[in-house]
């Protein structure tokens, strides 16, 4: 027997429909390419995201087809999410930092039929034009005025293309399970992958994100994605946001420390999203300036382990809580958030910061399972560490077009590639990506604790911890550091600064100064380029 409730299939539409007669007045704001600010409405963005859903409806767009966007995080962008994913077609954000081979790649194997990007992105679309033959329409995101030139392509202006339409258009229904967007995983190795999201698992991942233990968003939050709408869909604020009615705040391609505090500080933003990297510039500038941002109650952040420094600093000198969480663009991305549990409240305030530092505990929707050495689930004891695996119904089943090969075991569990330990509390801590492991004599040396460790001492900006050949242990850690500038640690301190907080044979048999270390398309460090450098280190200094 069924139940006898309405039966409304979850569309991502009905969240910008919800905002625009809920919330319509509420405020977005973008910062545009030449700098200005632009402010807009929940209103005006689902009137305009109607208006692209019926262009692309004259052209012939059909259910389950694909379109691409290359651009930063802007109302316009926003509009995209919609207008696309709304009348049924596949929005394919693409992520302008990949190397060009990479986005012309994913172009192509996502066949998508129009390119819709920011016009200082020009150049890389120019760049693979002709190796994208998918592609029948080139638009820009501006107006006609503010068109680029362009020799190789003939191109619209996105203004001109919806203006005056949408009036009549009705946001349509259609099977929840349909696929609504498309995000490639940056593919550190091989190929980039497409995690193929659908309506439903959007909707009901946005629906648990807002929750108080998780972004504990509500109307009268200001929201600031640092995270790019390409990448994972900003942590999901562009749906959680119009879901609950927050202020968005857009910070489009200006990703200096000036420019993001400008807008935190100006839009008195409550909560904020971004990469460690993002929080300590921020931090810095905040030192520098001797300002402080009296209206930002909590940042999430994520992408790499947060060192333990950034959420001492905000919190003792700003009064902004930094929330650690994990996640992968294969699960939505939300899969475990530290926040409070009432057990892990009630510790003592040492041991309650050491559970907040660790990546967090799972919100109602996700499962996880760590699995010792014989493949089994490994105890609740905080110290055994193995594969982390994850399923729920915001995970990937697969990706697109099946290439990437069957994930799941037979138990529908995928992994996810990280190493993990849990423990009695719930709450799950990465050591390590299954890749960056660095094993020394069949026991396992959790890279993300040494740089985490050394991350605290003051001379060092940024460090990474990667295995090199050893002829007696396999493999042993070297450490790559680069120093604040103006600082000139030696070897010998950071090997003392250490030693104090490590088991002795966890210590680096090296540690190598350097001014920058390679990062990936998404910001983290380049562990595999480091390993190759480095590999052959000890044994070529050794002889
Ligand atoms: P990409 O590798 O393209 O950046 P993702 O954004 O999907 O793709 O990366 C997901 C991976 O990022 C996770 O599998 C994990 O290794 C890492 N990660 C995410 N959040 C954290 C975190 N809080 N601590 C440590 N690693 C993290």
């Amino acid at each position: 027997m069924y139940g006898l409730m309405q039966d409304h299939p979850l569309l991502i539409s009905g969240l910008i429909k919800h905002a625009a007669a809920n919330h319509g007045r509420r405020e977005v704001v973008s910062r545009l390419g030449d700098g200005s600010i632009h402010r807009t409405d929940y209103a005006s963005v689902e009137r305009r995201a109607r208006a692209l859903a019926e262009k692309l409806q004259s052209l012939g767009i059909g259910h389950g087809e694909r379109i691409a966007t290359l651009a930063w995080n802007t109302y316009r962008h926003l509009e995209c999410f919609y207008g696309v994913s709304g009348m049924g077609a596949v929005l394919h954000t693409v992520n302008p930092r990949l190397f060009r081979e990479q986005i012309a790649y994913i172009i192509r194997h996502a066949e998508d039929r129009l390119l819709i990007f920011d016009a200082d992105l020009l150049n890389i679309v120019e760049s693979v034009a002709d190796e994208i033959p998918s592609v029948e329409h080139f638009v820009v995101l501006c107006t006609r005025e503010a068109l680029p030139a362009s020799t190789r392509l003939k191109l619209v202006a996105y203004e001109d293309w919806i203006n005056g339409r949408g009036d009549d258009y009705h946001w349509p229904s259609f099977d929840e399970r349909s696929a609504s967007s498309l995000c490639y995983t940056s593919g550190t190795t091989g190929n980039p992958k497409g995690v193929l999201y659908s309506h439903r698992s959007t909707l009901l991942h946005a629906l648990v994100t807002v929750q108080a233990d998780v972004f504990a968003l509500t109307s009268v939050d200001s929201v600031m994605p640092v995270a790019p709408m390409f990448h994972a869909n900003a942590w999901s604020l562009p749906y959680c946001c119009p879901m609950v009615g927050a202020k968005m705040v857009l910070p489009g391609n200006r990703m200096d420390a000036k420019s993001l505090y400008e807008m935190l500080s100006q839009e008195a933003v409550t909560f904020s999203v971004g990469v460690p990297t993002i929080w300590t510039m921020i931090q810095g500038y905040l030192q520098e300036t001797a300002s402080s941002l009296p209206d930002l109650s909590r940042c999430l952040v994520a992408g790499t382990a947060m060192p333990p420094a950034i959420r001492e600093t905000f919190k003792t000198k700003y009064g902004v809580t930094a929330v650690h969480a994990w996640g992968m663009t294969e699960t939505s991305p939300i899969g475990t958030m530290s926040t409070l549990s009432a057990e892990v409240a009630a510790l003592p305030e040492a041991q309650r910061t050491e559970q907040l530092l660790k990546q967090g505990r799972v919100p109602y929707g996700v499962e996880i399972q760590v699995r010792n050495s014989q493949g089994q689930t490994a105890p609740h004891d905080g110290q055994t560490f193995g594969p982390l695996m994850v399923r729920g119904p915001w995970v990937a089943s697969g990706y697109f077009k099946g290439d990437g090969g069957a994930v799941l075991d037979a138990d529908g569990w995928f992994p996810t590639g990280d190493v993990a330990t849990w423990d009695k509390y719930g709450f799950m801590k990465i050591t390590d990506r299954t890749k960056d492991v660095i094993k020394s004599g069949g026991e396992w040396i959790s890279s993300i604790d040494v740089e985490n460790a050394v991350m605290s001492h003051p001379a060092v900006k940024l460090a990474a911890t990667v295995a090199a050949f050893h002829p007696k242990w396999d493999e042993r850690p070297v450490l790559v550091v680069v120093p604040v500038e103006g600082a000139a640690p030696t070897k010998e301190q950071i090997l003392e600064f250490l030693a104090a907080r490590m088991a002795k044979w966890w210590l680096p048999d090296d540690v190598i100064f350097v001014l920058e270390l390679p990062v990936t398309a998404t910001g983290k460090i380049l562990k595999a380029r480091l390993r190759e450098q480095y590999w052959h280190h000890l044994h070529d200094a050794s002889s």
